[in-house]
């Protein structure tokens, strides 16, 4: 991928705004040297040539207009830079969330959360810096010398000359330093997004660490973790306020310069005076947006930096491929035909040959001990992850022919820790269904044994519930999510048993609304009480990877080992 190619098509495609900065740069350069050429003018005349106001003053008029022309397009070029970043930042992050969505778990999962998330936000954040400020500084810092050198050049060979042998050596110690600057600034980045992705996991882990009694260690690591990022945003700003020193000294010395080899023609009478005002004037200008250029090179290179990662992510594939065939409305068979999955950079196998085949209607467990793919086969099947080989088939069709969003519409999911967003009940429950009305969703609440809860809450279905549902207790989320399911109303049903005790009543509950969920659909469930086992049509038993047996409770009971030996050790729980 090449970034810089990346960043113009973006530009590209913004067009009139693009367009208008690039012209209003123009005029303002223009501006520049028309302003010197009316200033020297004026001074001259009335210093050395005693002439009264009434004769410069076209010249002087003129001159306030240039002045009024260099501050309208200043701020228009500015405000047209502003506007190209916020349509550049909205549209990338948009498509950041977009991308990330099509990449979906399969792809966030493998990454950390923190730093995604850095990216997202900060990251973009840089990016603005990066279009609104670096890059129309680089038109500018580009424009004017070639402006000024254009109008120099006729008028004082010498002076010319001296402003095209100094200009390059600003751009070519930046590129100097670009370098080092580059490398300290991606480290930088890597440490805050490390900061970032670290802060979140001790956020969320909290309650752990404070029960296995380990907060001071990681108050420790958050220490040692800041003070990384200090050193490097150190480093990073001794090198951004070594190199604008630098940067300013090669100006300061470069007009010096001028000035002496000025000065001495004109005590010398080799030059007339306004012609020497003018390239006076002329020769900080000339050096302005170089030097500028240079202070702004850092935010520049932050936001290059971060641009990297914001288009590496745009550029990763999804890990599945799906076609544009719409899902049957009826799923009469689900088949696993030698299906074999393992994860990036994994050299064992997750599931290995797995043969199974659910007909419509059929209530079907999977069970097996911890790591023996249960999740990995669940994953498989809601498309997050697609076979390594094998065929997954629906109906008799590969299921990669069909319509990813079609499919998801098909089922319903309930993990074992739902997500409960930060918003109102209400509108936690609509997630399964855009247009649903009240009326609905209260019907779901309640076939989900929720309704009498729910109207308990402060503000009934009106009332927030926090992140990760933070005022709900674990089996009121799960109703919550069941109450999504009897909402969305899909074909199949695919859940993950809690594994956390509930008390009695709720389990009780719960179960209710599960056997009236799966009453008239298929079901697939990852089970971890007996009850489940004991009522499905086929329990398939899984074990490191393969599949180890399949049938009814009782059969398996009696012929297979692994089914029995899960029982006895309660991983299935009575
Ligand atoms: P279960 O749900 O039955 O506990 P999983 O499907 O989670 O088992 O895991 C099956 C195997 O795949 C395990 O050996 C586990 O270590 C491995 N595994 C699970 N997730 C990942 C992952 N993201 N990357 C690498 N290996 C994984």
């Amino acid at each position: 991928m090449n970034l810089d190619r990346e960043l113009l098509k973006v530009l590209l495609r913004l067009g009139r705004p693009l367009i208008l900065s690039l012209i209003l740069s123009l005029f303002s350069s223009a501006a520049i040297v028309a302003q010197a050429r009316f200033l020297s003018h004026i001074i001259d005349r009335v210093f050395l040539g005693g002439a009264a106001l009434s004769i410069v003053m076209p010249t002087l008029l003129l001159y306030l207009a240039s002045a009024v022309l260099r501050a309208t397009t200043f701020w228009g070029g500015r405000s047209a830079a502003a506007h190209i970043a916020a349509r550049v930042k909205n549209d990338i992050r948009s498509k950041l969330t977009t991308h990330l969505w099509q990449l979906g778990p399969g792809y966030v999962n493998t990454e950390q959360t923190g730093e995604l998330k850095n990216t997202i936000t900060a990251g973009v954040d840089a990016l603005d810096a990066y279009i609104s400020d670096y890059l129309p500084q680089l038109v500018l810092a580009a424009l004017i010398p070639l402006l000024i050198l254009l109008f120099v050049f006729p008028v004082d060979v010498l002076s010319g000359f001296v402003f095209l042998v100094t200009a390059p050596l600003i751009p070519l110690f930046m590129i100097l330093i670009g370098d080092v600057a580059q490398t300290l600034t991606k480290k930088q980045w890597t440490v805050l997004s490390r900061m970032n992705a670290f802060f979140l996991d001790v956020l969320q882990g909290l309650t752990m660490l404070k029960i296995l009694g380990r907060s001071r260690e990681y108050a420790e690591k958050i220490r040692q973790v800041t003070q990384e990022f200090r050193h490097t945003t150190i480093k990073v700003l001794r090198v951004a306020f070594l190199s604008a020193l630098v940067l300013e000294l090669l100006a300061t010395i470069s007009t010096a310069l001028i000035a002496v080899e000025i000065g001495l023609r004109l005590l010398y009478s080799r030059m007339s005076f306004e012609q020497a005002l003018f390239i006076l004037i002329l020769a900080p200008e000339f050096y302005q947006p170089l030097r500028q250029l240079g202070a702004r090179f850092h935010a520049g290179m932050e936001g290059f930096t971060a641009a990297k990662r914001i288009f590496e992510i745009l550029s990763a594939k999804p890990g599945i491929s799906f076609g544009s065939k719409k899902t049957p409305v009826n799923i009469t068979s689900i088949h696993f035909q030698s299906v074999y999955y393992s994860y990036p950079h994994s050299e064992k196998e997750a599931l290995a040959d797995i043969d199974l085949y659910i007909e419509q209607g059929q209530k079907v467990a999977i069970v097996g001990p911890s790591g023996a793919g249960k999740s990995t086969l669940i994953s498989l099947l809601l498309r997050f992850i697609d076979p390594t080989s094998g065929r997954l088939c629906v109906n008799g069709q590969t299921l990669q022919e069909f319509d990813i969003n079609f499919w998801r519409r098909a089922l319903s999911w309930l993990p074992q820790r739902p997500f409960i967003f930060h918003d109102t009940v209400l509108e936690n429950v609509r997630l399964a269904k855009e247009n649903a009305d009240t009326a609905e969703i209260e019907r779901a609440l309640e076939r989900a044994q929720a309704k009498e809860f729910v109207d308990d809450l402060p503000n009934g279905l009106d009332t927030l519930i926090g992140e990760r549902g933070a005022r709900l207790s674990g089996g009121q989320a799960q109703r919550i999510a069941l109450a999504r399911a009897f909402l969305k109303d899909a074909p199949l049903f695919v859940f993950d048993e809690a594994t956390a005790h509930l008390d009695a009543k709720t389990e009780a509950r719960i179960q209710t609304s599960l056997d009236i969920l799966a009453a008239d659909r298929t079901v697939i469930a990852v089970a971890h009480r007996l009850y489940t086992v004991q009522t499905a049509d086929v329990i398939f038993v899984l074990n490191n990877g393969t599949l180890v047996g399949s049938g009814r409770h009782d059969e398996l009971l009696l012929h297979n080992g692994v089914y029995r030996r899960l029982v006895e050790a309660q991983e299935i729980q009575p």
